[in-house]
């Protein structure tokens, strides 16, 4: 797998050379908004163009987390501050041609269970863009605090979902 996930953007080919040797699995690749952007948009038309049966999961976090939340074409604002014109990922996924497209709510594990198990299966490029802004930029609106009197000290949010609260 760690193959598959070090060169950014690389998914979406990837997939679709497996597709040819393995034509009846279904195959998913993912990218993340600002990798859309930066390398995806060539990877998925040449994917249209050449009929591939492939899903693309974008993954839109409206910013570029990985290398330090700098803007991209998305995020509507510039290196320099200025606040601009979004471009919107579905307006590109319809005009390089993919045809099938859903957007969900990437905290709502239903709609994503669903939308993974409708698109997947039909033939052609499919996309699905899961947003929710990434939690480095949005803070929430309130604070959490831990009832003491029921904490049992298993450490879960800890150890397991790593909330440094
Ligand atoms: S996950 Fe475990 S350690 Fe953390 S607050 Fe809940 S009961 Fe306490």
């Amino acid at each position: 797998m760690v193959d598959t996930c070090l060169c950014m953007g690389a998914g979406i080919t990837m997939a679709q050379g497996m597709q040819r040797v393995e034509p009846h699995k279904r195959y998913f690749s993912f990218v993340g908004d600002s990798t859309f952007f930066a390398s995806g948009i060539t990877g998925i038309v040449n994917a249209v163009y050449n009929e591939a049966n492939i899903t693309l999961c974008i993954l839109d976090n409206s910013t570029t987390a990985m290398t330090g939340h700098q803007p991209h074409p998305g995020t509507g604002r510039t290196m320099m501050g200025q606040v601009v014109e979004k471009v919107d990922i579905t307006k590109v996924l319809e005009g390089i041609g993919v045809r099938r497209i859903a957007a969900v709510n990437a905290l709502d594990l239903e709609a994503c269970v669903d939308a993974v198990l409708r698109l997947s299966g039909l033939e052609g490029v499919k996309a699905i863009i899961f947003k929710s802004p990434c939690a480095a930029i949005i803070k929430p609106s309130g604070k959490y605090r831990i009832n003491r009197d029921k904490c049992v000290d298993c450490r879960s949010c800890i150890n397991e979902i790593g909330c440094p609260a």
